[in-house]
């Protein structure tokens, strides 16, 4: 009888259209949080193998930022019917190493798919502008691409936030650097793969892994001209400073504490339905996800319905998993802190298990109830299916708390009222509002971003806004005519 052993892949980068075995010496096992197995181990690489990659995208780059944009996109399109045909398949290794569930995983790509779609329009709403700004005189815009830029992003949608940026950021011209999170290194290396299948040039699209040591690296490296991040907001900060300090150009959205305000007036159905999708969608563990309700007077019967509704998820089906152990422990402690507080738990959901997968991260919905507005639960991002409900009677009680909020990425309102709902959209301190929406995620061409602590620098990471970032204007002014004498004063 012989004795298998089977040893799980290390992965290796993707640089210059191929797998490139990392230079690194240390590996971090990839562990699938629904199961607890692993399966995979990723590179932590430094800054060795991310020159290696910038200058296979270098090179890359110059043919690529020279082929007109036209030409450009007829990849993307490729692109995105293959990301169509291989939705469930991506969506399988999403689910896998992220531990959400299909279901979100493949809504999660189709909103990808949305951002490569705005990249294959580029052509039509890219045109510089143009005007006779003196006699014989025109001043005219050329866009160009930065040239090697890079992004690095978070555990929680590991194919959508890399679709929100480099499509576009190629469809403009540059070739790109994605160093995924190392929780989930998976998907971005078959989008890379993906993406070479459709014929983007060898060297357009690389993949680098790692942490810590690997982003430093990618602010600190003179041939990256521009970088997008979005993670925590501590990390964001640090990225944001390290690449301005180096005169890079830097978009990096961070964490997120967002704020649903109830009002008496709401519709109860559709309010409930809607708050439980937003606080249990993905585990909790979204940016947009709503964290705190702020239930403004006699909001109980509503605030009823959630629990009730809540309380019918079932882990593992409806609910997908915490992405580690350690995450896991971290939310779990701020539920302890709130019973050891003598806050109200309504719903617990600590101790969730899934008999088929025991070895899975669980927690079930839970509901801290007449949350004071300084506890820990009310002001620090838990990231998790976890509900604060902090209890206030009136609409200025409500927009105070929202507005002493450090973060600004969404905040929404539940009312039937227009009057009420156009005084929270102008008041309210957040870069994407809701209205009778929990997770008010911009669809493009709007653009994702939001404020304050959730984002440093200026402009959203899709979108519009996106497109100066990942190009560079010039203006050129032209005279043609010799007879004319005018000076450029005239
Ligand atoms: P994270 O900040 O831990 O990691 C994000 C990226 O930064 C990863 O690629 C990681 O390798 C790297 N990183 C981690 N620690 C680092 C360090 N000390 N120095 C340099 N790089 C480091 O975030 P996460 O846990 O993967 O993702 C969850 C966070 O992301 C939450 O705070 C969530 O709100 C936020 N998020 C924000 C948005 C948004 O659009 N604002 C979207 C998704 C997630």
């Amino acid at each position: 009888m012989s004795t298998q052993v089977t040893k799980v892949e290390q992965l290796a980068n993707w640089i210059g259209g191929k797998k490139v075995a990392a230079s690194a010496k240390e590996f971090l096992p990839v562990t699938a949080p629904s199961t607890g197995e692993v399966v995979a181990e990723v590179p932590l690489c430094g800054p060795a193998d991310l020159d290696k990659a910038v200058k296979v995208a270098s090179e890359a780059q110059r043919e690529w930022g020279a082929t007109p944009v036209k030409d450009r996109v007829q990849i993307l399109f490729r692109f995105k019917a293959m990301l169509e045909a291989k939705t469930d398949q991506l969506a399988e290794i999403c689910s896998l190493e992220n531990g959400k569930t299909v279901d979100e995983a493949r809504a999660s790509v189709s909103r990808g798919i949305e951002c490569v779609e705005y990249a294959t329009s580029l052509p039509q709403i890219f045109q510089g502008r143009l005007m006779e700004v003196s006699r014989g005189v025109e001043c005219r815009t050329r866009r160009e691409p930065v040239g090697v830029v890079a992004g690095i992003t978070p555990f929680n949608f590991p194919a959508m936030v890399p679709l929100w940026m480099f499509p576009l950021a190629i469809a403009s011209g540059n070739a790109f650097i994605l160093k995924p999170s190392e929780q989930t290194p998976l998907c971005a290396m078959e989008l890379a793969a993906i993406a070479a299948e459709c014929g983007l040039p060898a060297g357009i699209l690389n993949v680098v892994h790692g942490g810590r040591d690997i982003v430093e690296a990618i602010c600190d490296h003179p041939g990256i001209g521009g970088v997008g991040f979005v993670g925590s907001t501590g990390v964001a900060k640090a990225v944001y400073t390290r690449c301005s300090a180096n005169g890079k150009r830097v978009r990096a959205l961070g964490g997120a504490k967002n704020h649903l305000v109830v009002m008496p007036d709401a519709d109860p159905e559709m309010t409930a339905s809607n708050i439980v999708a937003s606080f249990t969608g993905c585990a909790g563990q979204r940016c947009m996800a709503a964290s705190v309700v702020i239930a403004v007077g006699e909001v109980g019967p509503i605030l009823d319905r959630v629990r009730t509704q809540a309380a019918s998820l079932v882990p593992g089906r409806d609910l997908g998993s915490i992405i580690s152990r350690k995450a896991h422990e971290r939310i779990v402690a701020y539920i302890d802190k709130a019973e050891k507080d003598g806050l109200s738990i309504v719903l617990d959901g600590r101790g969730a298990q899934v008999p088929d997968r025991p070895e899975g991260n669980w927690l079930a919905p839970t509901i801290i109830d007449h949350a004071p507005k300084d506890h820990p639960c009310s002001c620090e991002e838990i990231f998790g299916p976890v509900l604060s409900i902090i209890r206030v009677s009136s609409l200025d009680e409500a927009m105070e708390i929202e507005n002493d909020n450090p973060y600004g990425n969404a905040a929404a309102i539940y009312t039937s009222n227009g009057g009420t709902a156009e005084f929270f959209s102008a008041n309210a301190r957040a870069g994407m509002i809701g209205i009778n929406v929990g997770v008010p995620v911009p669809r493009e061409p709007f653009g994702f971003g939001g404020l304050f602590d959730s984002r440093f620098g200026d402009g959203d990471l899709t979108g519009e806004q996106a497109i100066d970032f990942w190009t560079i204007t010039k203006k050129v002014t032209v005279k043609w005519s010799a007879g004319n004498r005018a000076n450029w004063m005239s």
